[in-house]
């Protein structure tokens, strides 16, 4: 699948235009899946969340026809994550595609490229735990196992909490999450499948918002990774944004 995700931070933008950098961006990674698309945005305090079984052009179909919707509505700050599915579990349906939700108030949202071989021994355990599934996929374990750790540790960082879970994953991943705890926050991290990060920034604010990355050690554990990711720049077509006239640099994360 791909995973593609839009954090605003350096200048206000409106709803249209953030709708139109998430499907740009799955535009671009449509060739790796096909089957269905999805976005999570920001909307006020909420988070909504937009999925389509389908090409990608059934999902942007979808959004210009969402009515009472405000397209205007402008945001300093924005996270917004989007993905395009190739179904591994889970056949292609509207509520199996992503991003994929903690619960119906859509929390946590998570954004998933790969497989969680151990997903149903979590399921199980989040079951018990009196956690209802609307989906068959692998990746609804990690949105819910996210919330289940914030509820029990809720001054845990997004970062801290993203860690402790992935600990608890078995498979490979690459992942983005948003969250209406953590309001304009990105965390992102990966084991196994690739990732790529693009700033742009302006006075260093980029380092405030810059999504978290974990890699390997060493000793193959996993430890947040905060290389700057500005080493070099690739041309925009890699990662399907538009090249803007200031800095935008990019650091392609080498495999593990
Ligand atoms: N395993 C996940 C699913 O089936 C993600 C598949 C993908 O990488 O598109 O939903």
């Amino acid at each position: 699948c791909g995973i593609f995700a839009y954090l605003n931070y350096l200048e206000p933008r409106t709803r249209r235009e953030i709708l139109e950098y998430l499907i740009k961006g799955l535009q671009r990674l449509e060739y790796r899946g096909y089957d269905s698309a999805g976005v999570a945005i920001d909307d006020g305090e909420k988070t909504s969340i937009i999925r389509q079984s389908g090409k990608v052009k059934m999902l942007e179909d979808k959004i210009w026809n969402l009515e009472n919707f405000d397209f205007d509505k402008s945001f300093d700050i924005h996270v917004g994550i989007a993905h395009t599915r190739w179904a591994t579990h889970g056949a292609p349906s509207d509520l199996n595609s992503h991003p994929q939700r903690s619960d119906e108030s859509n929390e946590f949202a998570v954004v998933h490229n790969g497989i969680i071989t151990n997903y149903s021994d979590i399921k199980q355990f989040l079951l018990k735990k009196g956690y209802k599934f609307e989906s068959e996929t692998d990746t609804e374990v990690i949105a819910k196992l996210i919330k289940h750790i914030h509820d029990n540790h809720p001054s845990l960082s997004f970062r801290e909490l993203v860690e402790q879970a992935i600990q608890q994953l078995e498979g490979a991943f690459a992942l983005v999450l948003k969250s209406t705890k953590y309001p304009g926050q990105c965390v992102a991290t990966r084991r196994g499948s690739p990732l790529l990060v693009g700033i742009k920034s302006k006075n260093n604010l980029a380092t405030d918002y810059i999504p978290v990355l974990f890699s390997k050690d060493s000793e193959n554990k996993m430890k947040p990774d905060h290389r700057p990711c500005l080493t070099s720049t690739i041309p925009t077509t890699t990662a399907g944004m538009k090249r803007s006239e200031s800095t935008t640099e990019f650091c392609p994360l080498g495999e593990d």
